[in-house]
């Protein structure tokens, strides 16, 4: 596994980075390791102020920090700078409440005396990142497990080395604690080294399906505690009564962020069959606004995928997905030649379960469009995926919005808003999009010690 940093706008080499040495990645173990066990000594109170100053560090630095994600893996900058707020929130999150959720917990509801549940670390954990949001996503396993004083050796996305060492930089610039955050340059195989190091408790990977099945294996012959988060295929549902213009909005915007690429991102619109004329014609109206070209541009509005092969990859998936029946509603599915790395949106129908790539995730601004007569057939659509991680309705009726929610076989749905991780509520999925949860309290305690002390 090589690490380089390629402009996925124009296809020019930045630079080429080294992997690590074994010799080096002993060390790195070592030092991980005496900070776990200095931190069980230390109270919490002594972690939480550098998570204050790393929240600082990011949102002072903002440009600086976006522009790493623009050249690395092509994010629109303006998209980038929400990335770095939000990393910055993330930080801030677990620097405030970090306290609260390690305070021990009274059950005093036994049939013979009391029990105080304590929370606590378990050892090093090996975080292994995509390169999609590659700040958000690390600081959403860092933080917790600062708290927790579990030490993370980070092992980012090949794409996004320069990105990987820029969250470095900010916990260096913090001068947090030896050993508490590492990244690392590492090949597979050294990856599975660690895994099987005892000293390592926990593997959070946040990637592919076929990455998760890897790595859940790895972790799971050595006992080791794992999270998966996965791919999605997630519905966005819009019901009659809603404001099409709106909806077509947002139904864009869910799709057409990140140039697609957000496990979230809705894949596929499920519309009440009453207003899908009307719908159609709203949605390819918001998507011709969208304009590919330099993420650097402020006036750019569609980002370019993240490498050449992210792009070969979709335009694959694409073609195979035309020949087993689907049609093209919407764009131009002729691949765009050249050194750069776009794809042009399309809006596609006429999937069903014949198709080869029913259930596949198509990770870029590709949609799919169903109608759907009832709510009883929504979630006929919806659940007929063996991806569970989100999804999004839009009505006026909340209330009928709860009950299809409630119905979606999904690890977190939104009504009305397009759905994107928040430092206050848990985050993940079921089925073949993983399992745990990352944020808020239940993040903190995946890979917590939770122990009670009987008396
Ligand atoms: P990916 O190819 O699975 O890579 C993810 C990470 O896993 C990278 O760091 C990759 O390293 C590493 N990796 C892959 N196979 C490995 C192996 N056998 N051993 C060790 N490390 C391995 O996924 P991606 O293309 O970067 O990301 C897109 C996927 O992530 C999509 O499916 C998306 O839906 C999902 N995702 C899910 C969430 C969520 O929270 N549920 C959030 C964001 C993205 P290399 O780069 O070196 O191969």
């Amino acid at each position: 596994m090589s690490y380089a940093a390629v402009n996925p706008y124009n296809g020019q080499k930045i630079r080429d980075f080294d992997n690590v040495t074994d010799q080096q990645l002993d060390i790195i173990l070592d030092t991980a390791q005496d900070f776990y066990k200095q931190s069980q000594r230390q109270a919490v109170e002594e972690r939480t102020d550098f998570l204050y100053k790393l929240a600082d560090e990011f949102e002072q630095n903002i440009e600086k920090y976006a522009r790493v994600l623009s050249t690395n893996m092509g994010k629109l900058l303006t998209e980038a700078r929400q990335e770095v707020k939000k990393t910055s929130s993330f930080a801030r999150y677990y620097a405030e409440n970090g306290v609260k959720f390690m305070q021990p917990k009274p059950y005093n509801d036994l049939p013979n005396g009391q029990a105080q549940v304590e929370f606590s670390g378990t050892g090093i954990v090996l975080a292994i990142e995509p390169w999609n949001f590659p700040y958000t996503q690390v600081m959403r396993v860092f933080a917790p497990n600062f708290i927790l004083g579990n030490p993370i050796i980070l092992k980012h996305a090949s794409i996004v080395p320069e990105a990987a060492l820029a969250f470095q930089e900010a916990c260096d610039n913090v001068g947090l604690p030896s050993g508490a955050f590492t990244n690392i340059f590492a090949d597979y195989d050294q990856i599975n080294r660690i895994i099987e190091d005892p000293r390592v408790q926990g593997v959070a990977l946040t990637g592919s399906e076929n990455a998760g099945r890897r790595i859940a294996a790895s972790a799971g012959e050595n006992l080791t505690k794992s999270t998966m988060e996965l791919g999605g295929t997630d519905v966005f549902v819009v019901l009659d009564d809603v404001d099409i213009a709106d909806a077509a909005k947002d139904a864009t915007k869910a799709r057409l962020t990140n140039a697609g690429q957000v496990c979230t991102a809705a894949k596929r619109y499920i519309v009440s069959s009453s207003i899908y004329p009307e719908f159609l014609a709203a949605l390819k109206e918001e998507f011709a606004k969208y304009k590919l070209g330099d993420p650097l541009d402020e006036n750019t509005t569609l980002a370019p995928l993240s490498s050449k092969k992210a792009q070969q990859q979709l335009q694959t998936q694409v073609a195979k997905v035309i020949a087993g029946g689907a049609k093209v509603l919407y764009g131009n599915p002729t691949p765009i030649s050249g050194d750069g790395a776009g794809f042009s949106p399309l809006i596609l129908t006429g999937m069903d379960e014949k198709n080869p790539m029913f259930e596949e995730e198509l990770f870029g601004p590709v949609a799919q469009i169903y109608q759907a007569q009832s709510d009883d057939e929504i979630i006929k659509i919806a659940n007929n995926s063996r991806h569970g991680l989100g999804g999004a309705i839009y009505t006026k009726n909340i209330e009928r919005g709860k009950k299809l929610a409630s119905r979606i076989e999904t690890g977190q749905v939104t009504i009305n808003s397009i759905l994107s991780s928040q430092a206050q509520v848990p985050f993940g999925g079921v089925k073949n999009s993983g399992y745990g949860r990352e944020l808020s309290d239940w993040g903190i305690y995946e890979f917590a010690n939770i122990k009670p002390v009987m008396y």
